[in-house]
């Protein structure tokens, strides 16, 4: 039967006059509501649980390693229009012969138009370890010590940023490489193209506050590897016969890494948005993920790459996203686990500090010093409460491990704090540690909260 619509207002309308019906009509109201309400809830969390799982699924997917095709994807589609390398394919290591004169695979011109630094006039090679050249100039030469702390370096730095690493690791006087922007008296150390530059400061660095660790070093010669793997990344790209047009267009290497597909591929697992300039492509972290990296690596994409790396090698990885080291591990590979291996493991929850008049073993300090080429002492704490036992614990097991020999003694002193001692050898490096809390000392009226620990680092290094 076809009820009109005339027909069904007057129908609703004689039900709705029954007083049976008007208190049905309440509850089914109210029920209708009820039912609404709930179905909205249930598309709501649907869709959030729907989201939340294909975030996680995506990374848990990724962690397995089978990112690369999804990632590449992405990143052509994010690249098609402008990316100025894949157009032309071509590597010049392969097609060109390696200049000795300038230590390089372009001509003095070709780099100057890339923006790359000319080695300084009259440089020479100091030494050469597992095929990296160290350079001298005429003022500066590497000091011994420096000499075995790069070679310290390479030892135990992932394959993958030495597969083709710097051309030329190179030292100099101030005022030998001066006409280079941004750099100053305080410059520690930096990368143009193949080359890496070190002065003093890049092992005694003079910033107030400055942590004068040889891992402190260690992560800045990472950090400045990866601006040469960036350079490297781009040199198998790069047809020698369009630099002229990148100088034209005003183009720079640094432009040229920052349009490259590796740091498009990074970009989409730390966050950076893509936007662009003329032929250039740029990238901005939103507000919402610039907490994920360093202060330095919210300046610009490269540098968040080089921290983030550097962070990761050096087991330091405190205030980085677990995304940005998933692209490390992606990035590294394999050629990370086995240098993994020397490095020092920093317990999770401590910070690197630096401490006026610590409390150690000053005996030892001398001693060591006596027996070790090089020595430096640096300082952690955590104000975690009753964990010196979990650290002692997760130090023993992580050091044996990573291939060091030895054992922790424990004592209490009359006022009951707590110390852990333990000497352990290396392959490249000693270790002394002292771990001492105040957590359950008495008598004092004021103490430091958690627990601290001292690490004296005897360095074994090659002649
Ligand atoms: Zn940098």
């Amino acid at each position: 039967m076809q009820v009109s619509r005339q027909q069904r207002r007057d129908l609703s309308f004689s039900m709705k006059a029954s007083p049976y019906y008007q208190k049905t009509s309440r509850i089914t109201t109210v029920l209708r509501w009820i039912t609404i309400i709930l179905i909205i809830f249930a598309i709501v969390c649907g869709a959030g649980a729907s989201f939340y799982l294909t975030q996680h699924r995506k990374w848990d997917w990724i962690f397995v390693g089978d990112v690369a095709d999804a990632i590449v994807y992405h990143a052509n589609s994010l690249l098609d229009r402008e990316d100025l390398f894949d157009v032309s394919l071509q590597s010049s290591s392969s097609i060109r012969e390696f200049n000795e004169t300038n230590l390089s695979y372009f001509s003095n011109e070709e780099l100057a138009k890339l923006g790359i630094l000319n080695l300084p006039e009259n440089f020479q090679i100091q030494d050469t370890y597992k095929g990296i050249r160290f350079v001298r100039t005429a003022q500066k030469s590497f000091s011994e010590i420096q000499l075995g702390l790069l070679k310290y370096f390479i030892d135990i730095t992932p394959t993958r940023l030495l597969n083709p690493g710097p051309t030329a690791i190179v030292t100099y006087a101030p005022g030998e490489i001066a006409n280079v922007a941004n750099l100053n008296d305080r410059t520690a150390a930096f990368a143009s193209g193949s080359y890496m530059f070190f002065n003093d400061h890049s092992f005694n660095p003079v910033y107030p506050l400055a942590d004068t660790s040889v891992d402190a070093a260690f992560r800045t010669f990472i950090h400045e590897l990866v601006h040469v793997a960036q350079f490297n990344y781009i040199v198998d790209r790069l047809d020698p016969a369009s630099i002229d047009e990148f100088y034209k267009e005003g183009l720079s290497w640094i432009d040229l890494v920052v349009n490259s597909q590796l740091i498009a591929e990074f970009a989409l697992y730390a966050g950076w948005q893509v936007y662009s300039e003329g032929s250039k492509l740029l990238y901005k972290l939103p507000n919402s993920v610039l907490a994920q990296t360093s202060e330095y690596g919210k300046s610009k994409i490269y540098e968040d790459m080089a921290e983030s790396v550097a962070a990761f090698v050096t087991t330091n990885t405190v205030g980085f996203s677990g995304d940005r080291l998933k692209w490390c591990v992606q990035f590294l590979g394999d050629s990370d686990i086995q240098v993994k291996l020397h490095k020092f493991p920093v317990p999770f929850n401590m910070q690197s500090v630096n401490i006026t008049n610590p409390s150690y073993d000053k005996n030892k300090e001398s001693s060591m010093k006596q027996r070790y080429k090089y020595l430096d002492i640096q300082y952690f704490i955590t104000e975690d409460v009753n964990v010196i036992n979990d650290i002692q614990y997760f130090l023993s097991e992580e050091l044996s491990q990573r291939g060091w020999k030895g054992t922790f003694t424990r004592y209490r002193d009359q006022n009951g704090v707590v110390y852990i001692k333990g000497d352990f050898d290396g392959t490249y490096r000693d270790l002394y540690l002292e771990l001492y809390t105040y957590d359950h000392a008495h008598g004092f009226l004021v103490k430091p909260r958690g627990t601290i620990m001292v690490v004296m680092s005897g360095y074994l290094l090659k002649d």
